[in-house]
């Protein structure tokens, strides 16, 4: 057995365990379950709790926990022991079938949306045996679904899993019409490539910000940023490879496939890359590298940042989301293969693709649009806040081709001649690389690279697989039962093509050239998280989530209601940390280096005659004045603060936060910047840019 034998997947009671050890029929019905989503028995269920707890056991393990997903953000568990009374003073270790199917947490500190009632609090986690059981801080965590008594989601999983039921239902009527009976499970998978920031944890607590926010508050521009772009790509750091190795191993401990790693373009920013997976099972990884970043990170002397934008002027952090479907029989239904233009799958799903994108540019936007994005997006740096899709000028032409009737002739590919003569002529990507684009065909997959880091992808991910599940579905109708199948659906593509080609856009994202394209076309361009939010619940996208089984509109209601909430809360926190940090650090720091100054200009005055402290008296003015709009700023946003809370309306408290409390941080942070440059580095209260980001 080599190292990476024992390592990979040891805390994981996954499918080899349970072959090894469930009798064969349990396994079956398990396997069933997995693969097909058939409900599980209680007998069946006790048997594999008695399993999974006696693997547990030998591991040293003697908790567990129903790990769930719900709409905080983070992960929640509760731990309990396998402890029973055995009389005699003795104890077993017990877990039945009942424990590990169902629990019953506390529901009322998680957010509802006013989906629950205080007194009616409970609320009940239940298994979702397609995502393996795993060891974590020497807790056996069983990944379960979150609902409330009468059974709304208040997690992220459940809409996940209910979005994959129904674009498996409709992926394979498609695929029944297009004549592969023999498939019978469609499946989205995900990759999820992780951006982070680490930074020396000792630099990193004496912060405020970085514990609160999760990002710095203040801040002035340190002399050198990422302009040498010397970071990307870079020789890593040994302490950084230390953490890399470490967090590798550990996620592959959890059967995470962790494979990709390099710098990313701003100093101190990283990269990590999983092998893809199945949308449910990644967006569980997903949640676990998160955690495991930040532990690992711990144990080398780092503060793992997940935040999207944890220093400004820098580059922020993303999450990249690649998607695509692919049957139970082995195929990518978005591989182009060798003749693309003969694929009739691969261009019936293209064009599904294409159509759900443009007809729910506003949920795409919704599922990425948090406080800790808007700093993100638009900016030169991420995707602007416009979705369109990028395609490249090989698919971009055959499409054509198909709308026009016309014929296309596959070119041949431009080669590169790379002129060293050893290495073969490769072909030259005609996928997204200058990597504006928000929704990026990349080969045999579709890249979204709107998601904020620290996001959970099983929202962009529930709202991707409906929203193609109802082209599919509007397709299906069409299509079935129809003696002249191939005319319809050529005629049908054909109109697909005319009606949504314009959300596809190959050129530069960035230019200004392409907002005021983007208008023309009548594209949306829901700038920030307050505008995108409430079209959630436009009637339009109620029908969709509430006709596939997603949502009662209730539930959306509630969503929104959880979304600008959040929205609110971190705006509050934030303006709340600064006026803390202003009034209890910098201002005190600051008129300590006052005193110094002006005592030491007394000093000189008394043996110098005439102009001797033209630079300290500048100072003094320069800083006093400085202290003076301070006041005046911070004592306006304390009022704005108060007038927010007084806001009923969710949407218009966040445009008030986003409008008002968020101008009023701004000017806060200008001028506090503006100390920070002209005060001495002894008496400033905390790390500055230069510190943090070249701190490793
Ligand atoms: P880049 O940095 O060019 O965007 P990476 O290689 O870092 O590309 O990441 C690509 C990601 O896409 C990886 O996580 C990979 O596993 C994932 N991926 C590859 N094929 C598929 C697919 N068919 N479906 C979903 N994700 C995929
Ligand atoms: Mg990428």
């Amino acid at each position: 057995m080599t190292k990476m034998d024992e390592i990979f997947g040891c805390k994981v009671f996954n499918d080899t365990i349970m072959r090894e050890r469930l009798p064969k029929d349990i396994y079956k019905k398990v396997m069933m379950t997995k693969m097909e989503g058939k409900p599980l028995t209680k007998e069946v269920a006790d048997v594999v709790a008695n399993v999974m707890k006696d693997w547990a056991l030998e591991k040293g393990v003697t908790h567990f926990t129903h790990w769930f997903q719900p709409m905080t953000g983070i992960t929640a568990e509760k731990h309990d022991s396998f402890i029973a009374p055995a009389g005699n003073d003795k104890v077993i270790m017990e877990f039945s079938g009942k424990e590990l199917i169902k629990g019953e947490p506390d529901a009322s500190s998680f957010p509802s949306g006013g989906l629950r009632s205080t007194f009616e609090a409970r609320g009940y986690t239940a298994w979702d045996p397609t995502s393996n059981a795993f060891i974590k801080d020497g807790i056996l965590c069983i990944p379960t679904i979150f609902c409330s008594y009468t059974g709304e989601a208040l997690d992220k999983k459940t809409p996940l899993m209910r979005s994959m039921e129904t674009i498996n239902t409709q992926a394979l009527r498609i695929l029944r019409l297009l004549g592969h009976d023999e498939v019978t499970r469609v499946t989205t998978s995900v990759g999820a490539e992780q951006e982070y920031f680490l930074i020396d944890r000792k630099m990193a607590a004496k912060r405020k910000d970085i514990a609160f926010a999760g990002r710095t508050l203040f801040g002035a521009a340190p002399p050198k940023g990422q302009e040498l772009e010397d970071h990307y790509f870079g020789v890593i750091r040994p302490r950084v490879v230390a953490y890399m190795k470490e967090l590798d191993e550990e996620l592959w401990k959890l059967g995470i496939l962790a494979k990709t790693k390099h710098n990313e373009a701003a100093p101190a920013q990283h990269e990590l890359a999983p092998i893809y997976a199945t949308t449910n099972i990644a967006t569980d990884h997903n949640q676990l590298t998160m955690e495991i970043m930040k532990k690992v990170a711990e144990r080398h002397g780092m503060k793992c940042l997940l935040h999207e934008k944890p220093f400004e002027g820098v580059n922020g952090s993303g999450k990249h989301n690649n998607w695509s479907l692919s049957t139970d029989t082995g195929i990518n239904l978005l591989n182009p293969g060798k003749n693309p233009e003969q694929n009739i799958v691969f261009i019936t799903f293209l064009c599904a693709v294409i159509k759900a994108v443009d007809e729910y540019q506003d949920l795409l936007r919704v599922s990425v649009a948090t406080a800790g994005n808007d700093h993100r997006l638009g900016a030169n740096e991420a995707p602007p806040a416009i979705i369109s899709i990028f395609l490249g000028d090989d698919i971009t032409e055959m499409l054509e081709a198909v709308e026009n009737d016309s014929t296309y002739f596959i070119k041949k590919k431009s080669t590169m001649d790379i002129g060293v003569e050893a290495l073969p002529n490769f072909t030259k990507d005609t996928t997204d690389r200058n990597r504006t684009s928000p929704f990026a065909f990349t080969g045999n997959k579709f890249e979204f690279r709107m998601p904020g880091s620290s996001l959970s992808v099983s929202g962009p991910n529930f709202i991707l697989n409906t929203a193609v599940a109802e082209v599919l579905k509007e397709f299906a109708d069409e299509l079935e039962g129809k003696e002249d199948f191939d005319q319809v659906l050529h005629r049908l593509l054909q109109r697909t093509i005319k009606e949504h080609k314009r959300i596809i856009f190959n050129g530069n994202n960035y230019s200004d050239e392409w907002l005021i394209e983007a208008e023309k076309r009548g594209l949306l361009n829901l700038k920030s998280a307050p505008d995108a939010l409430p079209t959630f619940v436009d009637e339009k996208n109620i029908r969709l989530f509430t006709e596939h089984g997603i949502f009662t509109r209730q539930e959306m209601y509630s969503r929104l209601e959880i979304l600008l909430e959040n929205y609110c809360k971190v705006l509050n926190i934030e303006a709340l940390t600064m006026l803390e940090m202003a009034r209890q650090d910098i201002a005190p720091a600051v008129v300590a280096y006052l005193n110094e100054i002006s005592s030491e200009v007394a000093g000189k005055k008394a043996v110098f005659a005439g102009a001797c402290c033209a630079y300290e008296e500048a100072m003094i003015e320069k800083l006093s004045r400085l202290l003076g709009d301070m006041y005046v700023v911070t004592e306006k946003l304390d009022e704005d603060l108060t007038q927010a809370h007084a806001i009923g309306d969710r949407t218009e408290c966040a445009k008030f936060y986003r409008d008002v409390v968020f101008a009023g941080m701004n000017s806060l942070r200008e001028i506090v910047d503006s100390m920070e440059v002209y005060t001495a580095k002894e008496y400033w209260p905390m790390p500055t840019y230069s510190d943090l980001l070249f701190s490793i």
